[in-house]
């Protein structure tokens, strides 16, 4: 399901700054002394311009902005770009021949490329079109476009604060559905269907709802076994409101917390994401984040349990930059929505994960997920 259609929730939000990410991305391109740059990167076409469609590319250069695409989206394209806002200042031209790219980057000397999203055929057959056109080789670039979409504005923040109320809702409703006998794809889809009920115009990511043996795998996938009593099951899950992701695990216990292993699992995981979300504020080295968790769950024996890094940036992605792990070299600023998931897998028992997604600030975090997470 396309996420193009006008979504729900979106009309009422504060307006994003479309217009003026062009302006925060000019300055790299003078800096690395590129005559242009052709953004193909999908999600980094649609930050900079509002254009949703799935196919086009975005030619940036000091003076202008010309989104190039396909005669499928000759309509839409100009009702997109117009909706984010009217200070974004793109053309729009459609793909043909002679080669848009080849008139834009004519006598262009470094073309940048973003070098995370071509494939080594496609910068080959840019470059033809380039030297043909009497432009220089292209040039590789990464991350110019990511780095800026780390920070969010206002009204981004709004959009995933938005999905993660629909998707607490959600829960919310199918909550009780969590019983003995029922099957793990079963709540998936419902707690999906809640989703999209509640505005959502798309799941974030595939629905995780993953109990006892199958709960023990960090990225299990809903399968078809019932649920027996003392089971744990880790619920991850997220909405989209206009492209903008909400990301959120709620693990709990069929039967309830109750005591033993299973209910120690659930407490120390908890602890340990309290630690690790008490460690955000603007300028933490985000290892510092991850290392907060991670020595909770060290503590307890459950070091070899916690098996993935701490969490990662949200936004048009569900997974972008910044990565909040013990090998994450950049500290976190205010402005950037990260995740703050702990988890601890152990076969035999189950998994627990606690995940909430939060927007950095000056003096800590606010956190844009809101489910209880009561045990
Ligand atoms: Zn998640
Ligand atoms: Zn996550």
């Amino acid at each position: 399901m396309s996420d193009a259609a006008p979504s729900v929730g979106g009309s009422s939000l504060p307006e994003m700054d479309v217009g003026g990410r062009l302006d925060r991305l000019r300055p790299s391109l003078v800096e690395l002394g590129l005559g242009g740059l052709l953004v193909t990167n999908i999600t980094n076409v649609r930050y900079l311009s509002g254009f949703t469609g799935s196919a086009g590319s975005l030619w940036v250069d000091e003076q202008r902005a010309v989104l190039v695409t396909d005669g499928r989206y000759r309509d839409q394209a100009p009702d997109q770009v117009a909706s984010v806002g009217t200070d974004v200042d793109v053309e729009i031209i459609g793909s043909g021949r002679p080669s848009p790219l080849g008139v834009l980057a004519g006598g262009v000397n470094r073309v940048g490329l973003e070098a995370d999203s071509v494939s080594w055929a496609e910068v080959e057959r840019l470059a033809g079109l380039i030297t043909t056109a009497g432009g220089g080789d292209p040039v590789s670039t990464t991350g110019l476009v990511e780095s800026l979409r780390e920070v969010k504005d206002d009204g981004e923040v709004a959009r995933i604060a938005a999905a993660a109320a629909i998707a607490d809702a959600a829960l919310v409703s199918v909550e009780a559905l969590f019983v003995e006998g029922a099957v793990e794809s079963d709540l998936a889809t419902a707690l999906d269907h809640a989703m999209r009920i509640g505005g959502s115009s798309d799941r974030a990511f595939e629905t995780i709802v993953a109990a006892g043996p199958n709960g023990a795998r960090p990225h299990a996938r809903p399968g078809s076994r019932a649920m027996v009593d003392g089971d744990l099951v880790v619920r991850d899950f997220g909405a989209v409101i206009d492209g903008y992701r909400s990301d959120m695990t709620r693990s709990m216990r069929i039967g309830g917390t109750g005591s033993g292993p299973a209910a120690d699992l659930l407490a120390v995981v908890l602890e340990a994401q309290a630690a690790g979300l008490a460690a955000v504020v603007d300028g933490v080295p985000a290892s510092e984040v991850d290392k907060a968790c991670r020595s909770v769950l060290l503590e307890a024996g459950l070091g070899e349990a916690f098996s993935h890094g701490t969490g990662h940036g949200v936004g048009l992605d569900i997974h972008e930059g910044p990565a909040v792990a013990s090998t994450a070299t950049g500290s976190l600023r205010s402005g950037q929505v990260v995740t703050v998931e702990p988890g601890a897998y152990v076969a035999g028992l189950g998994g627990v994960r606690w995940e909430d997604t939060v927007l950095v600030t000056d003096d800590g975090h606010r956190s844009l997920t809101g489910f209880p997470k009561a045990l």
